[in-house]
């Protein structure tokens, strides 16, 4: 390279014009042909502001906000997390997203949070404080959490990787953790509860108050799982709607997780976890010395990784503020209540009285899979989930409603009574004779993962759970 620059001159000497040319039609054709493929990768995939999802994202209709968002995380799409004291504005984002957390979450001065990638890593690290404390108390054995019944399933993989043991708590025909069964199984091995506000699958808080008088007793630190509602319930508070009490308001709450990127309307990769003060966070923080080459600071599971997704983070929350968020929610709750008038009309009922953004419907003589096969058919995405025999509950759709769905509500109602008259292929599905067709659908890709349920409900766990690794490992290699 060097040599092809004269003193003084900054065009590169080159030995011949069509050479020049043929290397720039080559790397032209390069780029074209990566666009190329980008694009048809993105075809492959159902389009989130279409609004026909009701999971995985949560869509707010503003492209304003889509288009900061999207700006801040290209911005910092090459600055590295790992080193704040490297790349500084790390510091400064983190700090102004767990400020706007702290005061949705009414935490005081000395409550302290720390920025990660999603739910399951906010939780991860909630779960190592509470094992590390569990330790530094003198306490031994194996230390066990005790969640609902309804937990989502970070914890048990939290568990999983770092040794605890996990002992479920049934819930009530409400879908909340029965208080009683959990005092009854408290032992001096329990190093931490956790509860949900709301839980995933049935979209109702889980009774914190009741529950922190009873860890406060113990004096065992008490986890508020609030990964899907923390950016909704509390501005339900202002607009007037009830909401029970599951924040640092209620004495005995030590940390809460709430997920950026679910209902904060932030692009993935962005979750926060607060701890009620400096101790706790000190025991989820992993500190290496030893090592010859850097000290080693994580406050999270990963180490280098992109601030794009906390810049964003950021941006979104200065752009909506809680004004924006109020509005938000203020849509959510009109699609949730449209949506479940509607289908009411259709055969639907909600399994529980509504108190979330999630809507949970089941239906006495409609087939639910069928609806949701049929249902996928038209382009909406609904979670089909599997009943729970021991305590009661029965087939269900789940519907996580965003703010983008208040416009959508008729076409979806509409939709709904097109695939109820639509061809049923599972009504009359005699599993013990057409499992070998379910499964071998699920791996040739023609039926998706929302028929899964139906699946882990006929195996035994065990057997389910090494036909789905088998199956996954297929998919991605073959
Ligand atoms: C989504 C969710 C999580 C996990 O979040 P990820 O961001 O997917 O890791 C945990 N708890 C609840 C209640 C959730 O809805």
């Amino acid at each position: 390279m060097k040599s092809a620059f004269k003193k003084g001159r900054m065009i590169p000497r080159v030995k011949g014009k069509k050479r020049v040319i043929k290397t720039a039609t080559k790397r032209l054709s390069r780029l074209y042909e990566v666009k190329k493929l980008l694009k048809e990768a993105k075809k492959i995939d159902i389009d989130p502001s279409e609004g026909k999802l009701f999971a995985y994202v949560y869509e707010t209709g503003n492209s304003e906000l889509q288009s900061i968002a999207k700006e801040a995380n290209q911005m910092f799409h090459q600055s590295n997390y790992l080193d704040f004291t490297v790349f500084k504005s790390a510091m400064f984002f983190e700090k102004e997203v767990i400020k706007f957390a702290k005061k949705i979450f009414n935490a005081d001065d000395g409550a302290v949070g720390t920025f990660t990638f999603g739910g399951t890593e906010s939780i991860m690290i909630a779960v190592k404080s509470a094992r590390d404390k569990f330790f530094n108390d003198g306490k031994t054995g194996k230390p066990e959490i005790l969640v609902p019944y309804t937990i989502h399933p970070a914890f048990l993989k939290s568990a999983d990787y770092l040794g605890l043991g996990v002992k479920k708590i049934p819930v009530g025909r409400d879908g909340k953790v029965v208080v009683d069964e959990l005092r009854k199984n408290i032992t001096e091995r329990t190093a931490l509860v956790a509860v949900s506000a709301p839980n995933w699958p049935f979209g109702v808080v889980d009774p914190v108050e009741d529950v922190a008088k009873i860890t406060r007793d113990y004096g065992i630190p008490l986890h508020v799982d609030a990964c899907l509602g923390g950016f909704v319930l509390p501005f339900f508070e202002r607009l007037g709607i009830n909401v029970p009490k599951f924040d640092f308001r209620v004495d005995g709450v030590t940390s809460i997780s709430a997920d950026v990127h679910k209902y904060g309307y932030a692009p993935k990769g962005a979750s926060v976890v607060l701890f009620k003060n400096r101790e706790l966070k000190k025991f989820s923080i992993y500190v290496d010395v030893s090592s010859p080459g850097y000290v080693l600071v994580n406050q999270t599971v990963l180490s280098s990784r992109p601030i794009g997704p906390l810049a964003s983070a950021f941006a979104v929350i200065k752009y909506l503020d809680e004004d924006g968020y109020v509005k938000l929610t203020r849509n959510i709750v009109l699609a949730r209540d449209r949506i479940a008038e509607g289908m009411q009309e259709l055969g639907f009922y909600s399994l529980f009285p509504l108190e979330s953004n999630i809507l949970c419907l089941s239906s006495e003589n409609i087939n639910l899979l069928d609806f949701v096969v049929n249902m996928k058919k038209l382009g909406w995405h609904i979670h089909l989930q599997r009943e729970i025999k021991d305590l009661g509950f029965p087939w269900s759709i789940h519907l996580a409603v965003s703010p983008v769905h208040l416009n959508k509500v008729k076409n979806f109602i509409s939709d709904a009574k097109k695939a109820l008259r639509m061809k049923s292929e599972f009504s009359d599905i005699d599993l013990e004779r057409d499992i070998q067709k379910v499964v071998s659908g699920i791996i040739s890709g023609k039926l998706d993962a929302s028929v899964l349920p139906l699946l882990v409900n006929y195996f035994p766990q065990d057997l389910a759970v090494d036909m789905i690794k088998d199956t996954v490992i297929s998919w991605f290699n073959e």
